[in-house]
């Protein structure tokens, strides 16, 4: 059951599975975005708390301490009872998800359902981590072994907030490393909670420490950290070259980046329009837009154009804006009022370029940032709200004609994150898939993103690649030991 008012436990920083102020003493507020206001202070980590962290985290990873000696299966049973406790406590979290986040209480559900799914995953994979046996030319008996890249850092965003804590913990914890993770400062009361559920489960002391506070203060002492070996940080494409820039200047730590996107959506004339448009309108207004991957250009054919739009004015009219903890509402509101203003600003800028407003355009209501579903229509490839990620409830619906020049138009752009394609001609979505630049491809469907998937960007959108076995790739390295075996004959 949902619950309006959770009790807030943990507002502390968690180092070495404990509770403790920050350093400074110093606190910051986290806001209830629905309401503008104030839900509880909580300590505002710094560089003295990062040393700290990450002390602890390489004495959890040193040789001989109890991780490093716990056998693979037994990583993978503790991350099996994390996940367990994850879903005890599901209704729990999920209100305090959508208290601090803004979402709704059922797409926070969902949300936690997704983080258990992934942790389950990746606990799957403990055991089943191993190098391979080589033939190499040299006649010696060759060996890799996979080994945990030590003490990591992981910085994350605010828009799913525990999900992005198991994309990251999830492979992490399978490959044996020691974390440090900043959650963002909009949404910090989940991970600590979480990081409670850890201490819970079993996990020694130092494996897991999380440290809330700003990017470029608390963040900024993970990314320049030269005992850390790794960062992964999920968040803007503007701070994904700020934390690349720290690694190579600090001890050039390995950089996982997953960033903006602008992604498209398109429709061909044989689709149905009305299945099309819902799929492009979830595409786009998940998480009130507030998705890296959110298919945020829809491009549709010239023939449907005008019945298409139609169908998403309906489904944007239908789309009941409101309280998080309101059952019969899909969108609250936005993040903060920072993002509410730039999205605000965005779409007045898609006013003053020419677009046409289809509905919305406006704010919701004048307390908390809800801003109305809001459609474009003749939109262009040059404006703004085509261009930009604006990372809200602002669906822009261009035409197009033909394959070629969507395939041109749809990678006109600095991201490649994600694109989608609406047919029932194969030969179309397979030849749109081959040449759109973009790290997921959907054909007939939008966000197919399992823990089974490889997820993450091409170009400004982002290096390496998160879940399956590509997101555990990113926390190991390989060793290779060549043996030499005397000649008998
Ligand atoms: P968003 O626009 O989604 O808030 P940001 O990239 O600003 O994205 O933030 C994502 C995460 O990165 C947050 O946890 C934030 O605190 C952190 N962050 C922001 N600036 C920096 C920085 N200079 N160094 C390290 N982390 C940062």
């Amino acid at each position: 059951m949902a619950n309006p008012n959770p009790e807030i436990k943990y507002t502390q920083l968690f180092i070495n599975n404990e509770f403790v102020d920050a350093k400074s003493g110093k606190k910051f507020p986290t806001i209830n975005p629905a309401t503008g206001l104030v839900i509880t202070q909580v300590s505002e980590g710094d560089k003295a708390d990062v040393e700290l962290a990450v002390a602890a985290a390489k004495k959890a990873f040193s040789r001989g301490a109890p991780w490093r000696k716990m056998s693979p299966s037994g990583r993978g049973i503790l991350m099996n009872k994390l996940a367990d406790l994850i879903a005890r406590d599901i209704n729990y979290i999920s209100s305090l998800e959508a208290l601090d986040n803004g979402k709704t209480f059922e797409s926070a559900v969902g949300d936690m359902e997704a983080s258990i799914g992934t942790l389950r995953y990746y606990a799957g994979w403990c055991d089943k981590i191993h190098g391979n046996t080589i033939p190499s030319d040299d006649g010696n008996f060759t060996v890799t072994r996979k080994e945990p890249i030590g003490v990591v850092g992981q910085i994350i965003p605010w828009n799913y907030p525990v999900m992005m804590l198991a994309w990251k913990w999830g492979p992490a914890l399978a490959a044996g490393c020691t974390i440090v993770l900043k959650p963002a400062e909009q949404t910090p009361l989940t991970a600590l909670y979480i990081a409670a559920l850890a201490k819970e489960a079993g996990f020694p002391a130092g494996v897991v420490n999380v440290i809330p506070g700003y990017g470029p203060t608390a963040g900024g002492a993970i990314t320049h950290h030269p005992d850390i070996k790794k960062v992964a940080f999920t968040g803007s494409t503007e701070i994904g070259h700020v934390i690349m820039e720290a690694a190579a200047k600090s001890n050039l730590k390995h950089v996982s980046l997953e960033l903006g996107g602008k992604s498209p959506v398109v429709v061909f004339d044989d689709a149905d329009v009305k299945n099309a448009a819902e799929i492009a309108h979830e595409a786009l207004f998940g998480n009130h837009g507030q998705s890296c991957c959110a298919g945020s250009r829809t491009f549709v054919h010239e023939k449907i154009y005008d019945s298409f739009v139609q169908h998403a004015k309906e489904l944007a009219l239908k789309r009941k804006v409101g309280d998080p903890f309101d059952s019969t509402v899909v969108q609250g509101p936005q993040i903060d009022e920072e993002m509410f203003d730039k999205v605000l600003n965005l779409i007045k800028s898609g006013k003053d370029e020419g677009a046409t407003v289809v509905t919305g355009g406006e704010r919701q209501g004048n307390v908390g940032y809800f801003i109305k579903p809001t459609i474009f229509s003749n939109v262009t490839d040059n404006m703004r709200i085509a261009k930009e990620e604006i990372f809200g409830p602002v669906q822009s619906i261009l035409k197009f004609k033909t394959l070629e020049e969507v395939i041109e138009r749809a990678n006109e752009t600095s991201y490649g994150l994600a694109a989608a394609i609406i047919t029932n001609d194969i030969n179309k979505a397979l030849q749109f898939s081959e040449s759109v630049d973009a790290g997921s491809v959907w054909v007939n469907c939008y966000d197919a993103i399992t823990p089974q998937t490889p997820f993450g960007g091409y170009k400004k959108s982002g290096i390496g690649r998160e879940l399956g076995e590509d997101g555990l790739e990113g926390y190991l390295e390989t060793k290779t030991i060549s043996i030499k075996v005397p000649a008998i004959f």
